[in-house]
């Protein structure tokens, strides 16, 4: 393997690792030797600007919790052996069950360069299909959409759409959480040319603090909204019917589908749940401005019709011939880093490679370009099926790379439990320790964000660069290397051959562009001839690109990739009723916090981006609260047919009465029971195989807490059978966790047991009368602390978080450890909200309090809101209420 020196002192232009917008990072050597990063003001994505997550990158450099060394079993082995043992162990599978036994689960975490490989081992040379990847639990309703309505999986726009449009339409996308910056893009544009935002979402969000228009939809209701809104835009002269001449078939069908579908007004308000006056004020908006794009996301993608919601959408823009023209058109918002990325390589099961099918002419021009002796002969399980498949034995070998399928999968138990059932499960990770990786049988490191080289692609087709600026922790290794070793291994030497990314992203773009005259969306063939210094040097750019420039928009002269050119309508097939079980009388939707991304590997390594979100929890409209015998604070134990969690109860009037809202991001490792997979069901969309993550059917029931408190230590500590719940959280010098038990604490034996996990002298205060239970383990620095309280917890943790940072304990702190406050009047800020400038909410109330009643006044006085803007919104509903309370 070739690799370019380090630098050393210089910034490194590289790509955020988390959402799809995709923003430019510079990594900054500091004297001290530390890295920080800041956003990179060239990049065409972000200009500069970075989202709480994105500016604490480099708080998850640390070595902590790395896998460091290849491991079989848990015994940690040389490279050779460990590449040896998962060669022998495909090639044998495919020796005695055929190709399709074998199977690699793929992540849009991975560059492009990583996917490229593992889908030309799998669909070239192994010769199965079995190649799907977690983005299809993310975008693949989309790309069904995409390719049903244009004949290829093209996103027509460009973020500077989002500048340009008068109107934006945001569809199940909490862009202010999920893609900050390009959501803050939106506001500028809202604040500086007075665009309207309107908000489709059947949860009121943090989006919904910019929004002219908030249509809290019922769930799935979405179809049938733009249906409606294709029967308004007719019946109002508001088609271009030279467009849908010129460039489209099937409008008339779709209409009159759509006219039957919509019915009357009172059935359109019925199957929406809006209003008549919300729909109809949303329908003249849009007829009314030339200039609109309408965003959609996991929201319109993790449903059981979510390719025919991306398809009624799409229908609306067709019609006005809204699209690939400045400021208008459908889009798009990518979940993931590299989603896109693994769609241009064919890392999709129903993908070949390079946005080919698996028809004869695909399959001989790809065989051809890789000289490849077994291409797949058609298409291979996608991930539900996948994991199905492995459930029932017929995959027999599995290679996950850089996700957690025991976490994020629906029916996620199940998943585990079919993972352990496998006769060679391999993982390749950064972490040493994952839900997924503790039922391995061989683990690999792989070198983290920082260490590896290669491309991604964001939401708007630019590809860009992430670059080293680390040495590779332990023996971590690039993917694509591991990958291409194994092919070696394999006996497929000359196929798998590259020194480097640069070879692989020039064999990439040159099959992009092989014997592709024009007929192909994806071709990058402009970019083959990279020299490896070109390579190191490449800019961000847009694809298409087949020779030099890049392409900021498609379509708005139609030039679609059907065969004939024209795009297609597409009449969304009828709903199916969800019926209501009594059984599981509340739907569960799903999605993301504020600060976390994923199942937290990276940004849990963060103390920065913990407190905003602390536990796993459960959203809930307060008259099912009541209904339901939860409390505000309390516990809720959750379950759907599939599995459950236990999950912290929070009033939200913004979910609707009859629905509940859990984050995805806690795992088997940070919390008790908070994988909210495993409550998931296993509906799938039809076109695309996406889960349809956010309805599922769920009772939930109190759980009754007799005490409740919190632990901090120094190690990471194993809580089974020390809490009925539990959830662990990053501190600066530790963890944090906060523990609730449902039966009597017996703290005489618990507490000794919990210490013996630490190192050093346990010291105990206990108040049985008023149920205190206070200990700490302290050497020469503070090693755990336990505070229990039964009943309800009322001592704050963040009065002795910072002692556990400490390098050593004064008088005063020590006489902190038990008492629980601070000796120095160190103040409690309270639960960050600020995350990027740590600004608390205890602050933001004080700040109020002596005056500083605006959001403008809170950003002189704290800095709060004054980097990514992410707050704003919290800081908005805060001063809100604290006004309504003054009131
Ligand atoms: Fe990263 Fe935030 Fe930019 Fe997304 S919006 S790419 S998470 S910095």
């Amino acid at each position: 393997m070739q690799a370019l020196p380090l630098p050393s002192s210089r910034p490194v232009k590289t790509t955020c690792p988390y959402c799809g917008v995709g923003c430019g990072v510079l990594a900054i050597p500091g004297d001290d030797g530390q890295w920080r990063v800041a956003g990179d003001p060239d990049h065409p994505a972000n200009l500069g600007k970075l989202c709480s997550k994105g500016s604490a990158l480099a708080e998850t450099l640390s070595p902590d919790d790395r896998l460091l060394h290849p491991l079989i079993g848990n015994r940690p082995v040389s490279w050779d052996a460990a590449l040896d043992a998962v060669a022998r162990g495909f090639s044998d599978t495919v020796k005695r069950y055929g190709p399709d036994s074998v199977a690699f689960y793929l992540s849009g975490q991975l560059l492009t360069e990583d996917y490229y490989v593992a889908n030309k081992l799998m669909k070239g040379f192994i010769g199965s299909a079995h190649v799907d990847t977690n983005s299809r639990l993310c975008m693949a309703s989309t790309v069904a959409g995409h390719k049903r309505a244009f004949g290829s999986d093209t996103v027509p726009g460009c973020y500077e759409d989002l500048d340009q449009a008068d109107l934006i339409v945001l569809v199940g996308s909490n862009a202010a959480w999920c893609h900050p910056v390009l959501y803050q893009r939106m506001v500028a544009n809202r604040r500086d040319r007075g665009a309207r935002i309107v908000n489709i979402d059947p949860r009121v969000t943090a989006t919904t603090d910019q929004s002219d228009l908030q249509l809290s939809i019922a769930p799935d209701g979405d179809t049938a909204l733009f249906e409606g809104l294709l029967v308004y835009l007719a019946d109002t002269g508001k088609l271009d019917a030279e467009f849908i001449a010129r460039h489209t078939e099937g409008f008339d069908a779709a209409l009159n589908a759509a006219r039957r579908g919509r019915g009357s007004l009172t059935s359109l308000v019925r199957r929406t749940g809006l209003p008549a006056e919300q729909i109809e004020a949303f329908y003249r908006l849009f007829a009314d401005s030339e200039r609109v794009v309408t965003c959609f996301s996991q929201g319109v993608n993790q449903s059981g019709a979510g390719t025919d919601k991306v398809n009624a959408i799409i229908n609306c823009h067709l019609a006005t011939g809204r699209i690939g023209r400045p400021g208008m058109g459908p889009f798009s918002l990518t979940g993931q880093p590299n989603a896109m990325g693994g769609r241009e390589v064919g890392g999709l099961a129903n993908q070949l490679a390079a946005h080919m099918r698996f028809d004869a002419k695909s399959r001989d021009m790809v065989g051809r370009f890789w000289n490849a002796p077994n291409v797949a002969a058609g298409e291979g399980l996608k991930a539900v099926e996948m994991f199905d498949a492995i459930d029932k034995g017929r995959i027999k070998a599995l290679w996950v790379m850089a996700t957690n399928p025991a976490v994020s999968l629906p029916r996620a138990d199940r998943v585990r439990d079919a993972l352990s059932r496998l006769d060679l499960l391999v993982v390749s990770e950064n972490m040493a320790v994952t839900d997924t990786s503790r039922l391995a049988h061989i683990r690999l490191p792989a070198s983290a964000w920082g260490e590896k080289d290669g491309t991604v692609t964001n939401s708007e087709r630019r590809i860009s660069r992430q670059r080293r600026f680390l040495p590779p922790m332990g023996d971590a290794r690039p993917d694509w290397w591991i990958i291409s070793q194994v092919g070696r291994r394999m006996g497929f030497e000359d196929a798998f051959g590259f020194q480097n990314a640069a070879d692989i992203f020039r064999e990439h773009a040159a099959l992009s562009g092989f014997e592709n005259a024009g007929g192909r969306d994806f071709d990058i063939g402009g970019l083959a001839v990279l020299s490896n210094a070109e390579y190191e040097g490449l800019a961000p750019v847009q694809w298409p690109l087949r020779r030099q420039a890049g392409t900021e928009r498609l379509f708005a002269d139609g030039g679609f990739f059907h065969p004939d050119g024209k795009a297609r309508f597409v009449a969304p097939a009828a709903p199916v009723a969800d019926g209501i079980d009594a059984g599981y009388p509340l739907m569960l939707n799903t999605g993301r916090v504020r600060d976390q991304w994923h199942t937290m590997t990276r940004t849990g390594k963060s103390a920065r981006l913990a407190p905003n979100a602390l536990e796993p929890f459960l959203d809930i409209h307060p008259l099912d609260m009541d209904a339901h015998g939860l409390t505000e604070g309390g516990v809720a134990k959750v379950r759907s047919p599939d599995g459950g969690a236990t999950l912290r109860v929070r009033t939200n009037e913004g979910v609707a009465p009859g629905n509940v809202f859990a984050p995805i991001h806690w795992t088997g490792v940070n919390a008790s029971a908070g994988r909210i997979g495993s409550l998931v069901h296993g509906v799938t969309d039809p076109w695309s195989g996406q889960p349809a993550s956010k309805m599922t059917r769920v009772r939930v029931e109190p759980l009754r807490i007799r005490a409740e408190g919190f632990i901090l230590s120094r190690m990471d500590l194993d809580l089974a059978g020390f809490a009925a719940y539990w959830a662990r959280f990053k501190v600066d010098g530790g963890w944090g966790y906060v523990v609730a038990h449902d039966r009597p604490i017996a703290w005489a034996s618990w507490f000794p047991s919990l210490a013996r996990q630490a190192e050093g002298d346990a010291v105990e205060y206990t108040d049985p009368a008023a149920g205190i239970h206070r200990g700490a383990v302290v050497g020469e620095r503070l090693e755990l602390a336990a505070f229990i309280t039964e009943g309800r917890h009322d001592a704050s943790w963040s009065a002795i978080a910072p002692l556990l940072a400490a390098d050593a304990l004064s008088t005063a702190d020590r006489l902190t450890l038990l008492s629980g406050r601070t000796a120095d009047a160190r103040p409690d800020n309270g639960p960050v909200v600020c995350a990027c400038l740590g600004v608390g909410r205890l602050q933001i109330e004080a700040a109020v309090r002596d005056g500083h009643t605006s959001i403008e006044a809170l950003g002189v006085e704290l800095k709060a809101g004054t980097n990514c803007g992410s707050c704003v919104p919290e800081l908005r509903a805060m001063l809100r209420s604290l006004d309504v309370a003054a009131t």
